[in-house]
């Protein structure tokens, strides 16, 4: 694909668009938005655009076509006319970024939940060298915000001094995490949620059936990326599963952090959705639509006080999460804060 096939983001597309037409980028960029949004695939498809071997862009001095093929022309197939400042998607250059393998591009991400001192070095350490395919050498820190603190120091005297001809995008979903001296250092691009159209769209792609594509589009919220990324349904029984064995006093069913973040990503839906049921009693504006008359049976037993108050209490724990809660303490506390809602 290329950055002109990226559904939904057309405020972002255009401002990358804009900045590759004018010959402008610049050195570092922060892509922010929720995650599943299409930051990251935005991010390697700038790259591809920035290094296409089959991109034209008009010098605006000389108001000359500066044709990036000439160079190239031994090594790829040309195809014609050649208009655009995007990624052709079809050149030597694009397929081996798409595939990881551009000696010029560099994709970063954490292991287990942390960016290291390790994996900044080497970062250094590639962008130390000229490009040696393409015309720049482009690093994509995925999840920015998981560095630890020895790591962004280090990445900050990258960003203070960044190579020639080196371009670094920060992508994060939590932005306010990274350091302010980090942040300043980027150009910010936004990433917003997508309408359900556009969700469903993206997820069009892989889903088949009206009906289950409505429904996965909505439990995705504009993230069609999460949705993409795991079966949401299977992901919502799990939850549901868990919620029982909560209400019925069984043992913390959570194995790890991430299965805490998913669950109360879950329940924070859930309870929305049992809200939005109690207010309006009108089921067509549920995310969790398939499950009306189950919602309707929670909405019954609680008052609208106590399902704004859990669904509270539940965005809290959800923040709180950042902060390594106990995983038995917190499925403790959040079973007795439903079971006694539920009580009424
Ligand atoms: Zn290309």
């Amino acid at each position: 694909m290329s950055l002109g096939d990226i559904i939904g983001q057309e405020k972002a597309v255009a401002m990358l668009l804009g900045i590759l037409r004018r010959q402008r980028v610049a050195s570092s960029y922060l892509f922010c938005g929720e995650s599943g949004v299409g930051k990251k695939t935005a991010a390697i498809n700038f790259a591809k655009a920035m290094n296409c071997l089959n991109t034209t862009v008009r010098s605006q001095e000389s108001g000359e076509t500066k044709n990036s093929k000439k160079e190239y022309s031994h090594l790829t197939p040309v195809p014609s006319p050649l208009t655009s400042s995007d990624a052709c998607d079809a050149c030597e250059s694009c397929l081996k970024i798409e595939a990881g393998t551009h000696p010029d591009f560099l994709l970063v991400s954490p292991e287990e939940r942390q960016i290291r001192i390790e994996e900044i070095r080497s970062v250094d350490e590639a962008l130390s060298f000229k490009p040696f395919e393409g015309r720049k050498k482009i690093v994509v820190v995925d999840d920015a915000e998981a560095m630890n603190i020895s790591a962004a120091n280090a990445f900050l005297k990258t960003l203070e001094e960044p190579p020639e001809d080196s371009v670094i995008i920060l992508v994060s979903s939590k932005p306010d995490l990274l350091p302010a001296t980090i942040r300043s250092r980027c150009s910010r691009i936004n990433f917003v949620p997508l309408t359900a159209d556009s969700s469903m769209k993206v997820i069009g792609r892989t889903i088949e059936g009206q009906e289950a594509l409505e429904l996965v589009a909505r439990l995705s919220m504009g993230r069609p990326g999460y949705a993409l990324s795991s079966d949401l349904s299977e992901e919502r029984s799990w939850f549901l599963d868990l919620l029982k064995g909560m209400l019925g006093a069984e043992k913390d069913g959570w194995t790890s952090r991430d299965d805490m973040e998913r669950w109360f990503d879950q329940g924070l839906i859930f309870f929305r959705d049992i809200a939005v049921l109690a207010i309006t009693g009108d089921p067509a504006r549920l995310i969790n639509i398939d499950l009306r008359n189950y919602m309707a049976g929670f909405s019954k037993s609680l008052d609208i006080k106590g399902i704004i108050y859990i669904h509270q209490e539940l965005s809290r724990l959800r923040r709180l999460l950042l902060f390594n809660l106990n995983k038995s303490i917190t499925w403790n506390y959040t079973a007795s804060l439903l079971r006694k809602e539920l009580a009424g």
